[in-house]
């Protein structure tokens, strides 16, 4: 039962109906028997800095945000974290009754906690597709796994050259059409763009010059296994979904909100996955 005493979470997004965060927070509130909330906020991104100022004279705990409000809200931080500060963008907003709005971004901690126990020490070479915010935050969790050599390729060129010059000489940008090539030699592919989303065309690549003891992941989630990653699978390689960094990113938000380190069990991910 929710009381007068209920903490209230909840993330800000446009749209906002897609999200699994909801069921994902309301999941552990009900397993943890925390007194609290977590209630989707739909608000449109020219609203978005309004909304946010408003939530700590509500006593709202805090809130995800998801594109394009991650980068929106920057300016009306007190503080953040080592790893909003490098990636230049916040998923996590912990909120005080002072008006103090302290940023976090977890993308990072939830890509590299989901893959780890996949790539063991096989850490040479990674290669990324995308240049959005998303590979952004993959970019900076590679960089700081300490991958070796991270090849990058984007089909717009200016976006890929843009986030390798924000991590200054780390990241190694080639041309959209020379994807396939890319492959040779690489320890870990992650698709980090949009493409294999319901909805949007699948990625096209050639895995015929990736080992086949590279890791193969798909940040996309829906659906869970994207022709990325059923390719992948189908000739062999080690895959990871996306699914698991959904979780993982939670897990440090919904600490600093509710006080508990929740666990990721068999049964949170299947309740999410009935969900997409
Ligand atoms: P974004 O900033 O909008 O970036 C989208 C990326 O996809 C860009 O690199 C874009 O390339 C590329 N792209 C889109 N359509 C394309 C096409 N037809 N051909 C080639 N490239 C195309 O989005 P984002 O926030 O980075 O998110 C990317 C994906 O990751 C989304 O599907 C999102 O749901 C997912 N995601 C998952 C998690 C998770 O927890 N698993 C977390 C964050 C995001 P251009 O630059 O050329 O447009």
């Amino acid at each position: 039962m929710i009381s007068g005493k209920a903490k209230v979470a909840g993330v800000v997004g446009w749209p906002v109906s897609h999200s699994l965060s909801p069921r994902l927070h309301n999941y552990w509130l009900s397993h943890y028997s925390i007194d609290g909330l977590y209630i989707p906020l739909p608000v449109k991104p020219e609203d978005c800095i309004e909304v946010i100022k408003i939530l700590p004279k509500m006593g709202i705990r805090g809130v995800n945000l998801t594109l394009p409000h991650k980068e929106l809200v920057m300016p009306l931080l007190t503080d953040m974290d080592d790893d909003a500060r490098a990636i230049g963008a916040v998923n996590t907003l912990m909120i005080s009754y002072d008006g103090t709005i302290q940023g976090m971004n977890t993308d990072a901690y939830g890509f590299i906690k989901n893959i780890r126990p996949h790539i063991g020490t096989r850490k040479n070479k990674a290669v990324v597709l995308g240049a959005g915010g998303a590979a952004r935050a993959v970019c900076h969790a590679l960089i700081k796994e300490g991958f070796t050599e991270i090849m990058l390729a984007n089909r717009t060129q200016e976006k890929a050259d843009a986030l390798a010059a924000h991590f200054a000489g780390r990241i190694q940008v080639r041309a959209w059409d020379l994807r396939n090539n890319m492959l040779e030699g690489a320890d870990l592919l992650v698709n980090a763009t949009s493409l294999g989303m319901e909805g949007h065309e699948p990625l096209p690549i050639s895995l015929d010059a990736l080992p086949k003891t590279a890791v193969v992941t798909d940040i996309v989630y829906i659906p869970l296994v994207t022709p990325l990653i059923k390719a992948a699978k189908d000739r062999g390689n080690p895959v990871v979904d996306g699914l698991g960094m959904l979780i993982h990113q939670a897990v440090p938000a919904f600490k600093a909100w509710f006080g508990v380190n929740p666990e990721i069990t068999p049964e949170l991910r299947n309740i999410l996955l009935k969900a997409t």
